[in-house]
């Protein structure tokens, strides 16, 4: 089977429940943004920027356990900011868990490995040491941390954790390999990090799953090659989606970064390029999201968005009319279905209903349209998907695994160029400068993400501009 037949039969059972009483508008998936504080600053994130003022405000534990109640959707995103800094992050797993909801945490990847660490430290026994030598071995535990591990006192043996689950899946922001991830997110290092962390989740037993954004820049072979390595790393699925250009997004692209977003996002036409292969795709590797979003996305057919499937709730309430457009936040989910004027949302045969709808195919307004299609045709090619076999792990190489180190590992990470230029002799001009010529990193407007961390880079462009070598576009 593609996805795990408890999951599927979960889901399936909620699709039927209210299909059988005919409610007309349910959730599928909530998205929880427990708080929007982020360790990064990624180009394109409109939730950093949208939230900017209230970085440092949190939804209370059992106000977000209320939340999933609320809407009762059977599977739970934890997304934000990133949700590993939420302090009680352990405890809203369990709690969801116990509410019997499918949980996604998805993560940038970069606490990954210490969360994983701390569970260890719970469940250690002599007879885990061969796994802790593995993790040693490869590289993905220290002798340090292994240690810490094996004598873990009894405070750390008594944390509540995120132990691995076929309920559980850890969901990694991956948008391309080395380069591509680490421009993106802007931070080196961070592809590593995050192909570190998922071969350490597969060897503890955790479900583990990828989101990538598909943007205009984003070519279409990496995305492709970036599927074959973590199909390579045994992920367990993959949730791809393209880009939009979204109000938050679209203002920080114009004040940050002093560029066009009509250069950074797509156009419904293309994205129907871009995704021209994602059935060829889903049958090559574990894509997440129906058949019938796929031929959406592929530019086979049309589907009504169906936004009020995959709300938002966050620090403000939820979030209307869908994840990218914020036209006011209600206190219930009850009341936001039954106050939002839906029919005013959306692209229906080509015609927007919102000029801001226009291009957007989004899998937060249009997957849960090819799940809930009344038509029979879909209805059986979805079964056939979930039902069908799991597509096999692509092969392991030397080869795909130096395609995807393409940047800081071998020396050309986005900043190897600012650093040639604070030492040419030292470091030889980094071939691959596609990008960063193009790129500015002040920080975001406005205060931006309170805790992102581009000082690495910041202290290398203050340098160069204080020697005067470089100049970068938009400085
Ligand atoms: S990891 Fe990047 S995309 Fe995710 S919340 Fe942080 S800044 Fe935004
Ligand atoms: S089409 Fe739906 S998901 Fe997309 S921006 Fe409009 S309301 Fe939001």
């Amino acid at each position: 089977m593609r996805f795990p037949l408890a999951l599927t039969v979960k889901i399936a059972r909620h699709i039927v429940k209210h299909k059988l009483r005919k409610t007309p508008k349910f959730a599928m998936v909530l998205q929880l943004e427990p708080l929007h504080t982020c360790n990064l600053t990624c180009t394109g994130c409109g939730r950093i920027r949208e939230y900017s003022t209230s970085l440092k405000d949190m939804v209370p534990l059992e106000q977000c356990l209320a939340a999933a109640q609320d809407c009762d959707a059977p599977m739970v995103s934890i997304c934000g900011g990133e949700p590993l800094i939420y302090p009680k992050i352990e405890e809203l797993v369990a709690g969801l868990r116990t509410q019997g909801r499918i949980i996604y945490i998805c993560t940038n990847g970069m606490f990954m490995r210490k969360k994983m660490r701390d569970y260890m430290a719970t469940v250690f026994t002599p007879e885990m040491e061969p796994k802790l030598q593995q993790l040693v071995a490869e590289k993905l535990v220290t002798e340090k941390e292994a240690e810490a591990i094996r004598n873990a006192d009894a405070a750390a043996k008594a944390k509540v954790v995120i132990k691995p689950s076929k309920w559980m899946y850890w969901n990694v922001h991956v948008d391309g390999l080395e380069f591509t991830h680490d421009l993106i997110v802007e931070r080196e290092g961070v592809f590593k990090e995050c192909v570190a962390a998922i071969k350490m989740a597969k060897i503890l037993g955790y479900q583990t799953a990828t989101n990538t954004t598909v943007y205009k820049e984003t070519d279409v072979q990496e995305i492709e090659d970036m599927f074959k390595f973590l199909s390579s790393l045994d992920v367990d699925g993959h949730t791809i989606s393209p880009g939009y250009d979204y109000d938050a997004a679209k203002k920080d692209m114009v004040k940050r970064l002093g560029r066009d977003p009509k250069e950074f996002f797509l156009t419904r036409d293309m994205t129907r390029k871009k995704f021209a292969k994602i059935e060829e795709w889903g049958q090559l590797f574990t894509i997440f999201g129906t058949p019938v979003y796929q031929e959406f996305l592929a530019g086979k057919r049309e589907l009504t968005c169906t936004a009020w499937a995959i709300p938002t709730y966050n620090v403000k309430g939820w979030k209307a009319p869908c994840y990218l457009m914020t036209d006011g936040h209600y206190p219930t989910y009850g009341e936001m279905l039954g106050t939002v004027k839906w029919e005013n949302y959306g692209v229906v045969d080509g015609v927007a209903r919102d000029s801001r709808c226009e291009h957007c195919m989004v899998h937060c307004g249009y997957d849960p349209s090819g799940a809930l299609s009344n038509k029979p045709r879909d209805t059986w090619i979805n079964m056939k998907y979930n039902f069908g076999a799991k597509p096999k792990p692509y092969p392991a190489s030397a080869d795909l695994e130096k395609r995807a180190f393409n940047g800081v590992t071998i020396g050309k990470g986005h900043l190897a160029e600012a650093k040639a230029a604070i030492n040419p002799a030292a470091n030889a001009r980094g071939a691959f400068t596609r990008k960063e010529e193009e790129h500015t990193h002040a920080p975001a407007a406005g205060g931006g993400c309170g805790s992102g961390d581009t000082s690495q880079r910041d202290d290398l462009l203050a340098k160069i501009k204080a020697n005067g070598t470089v100049t970068t576009k938009a400085e």
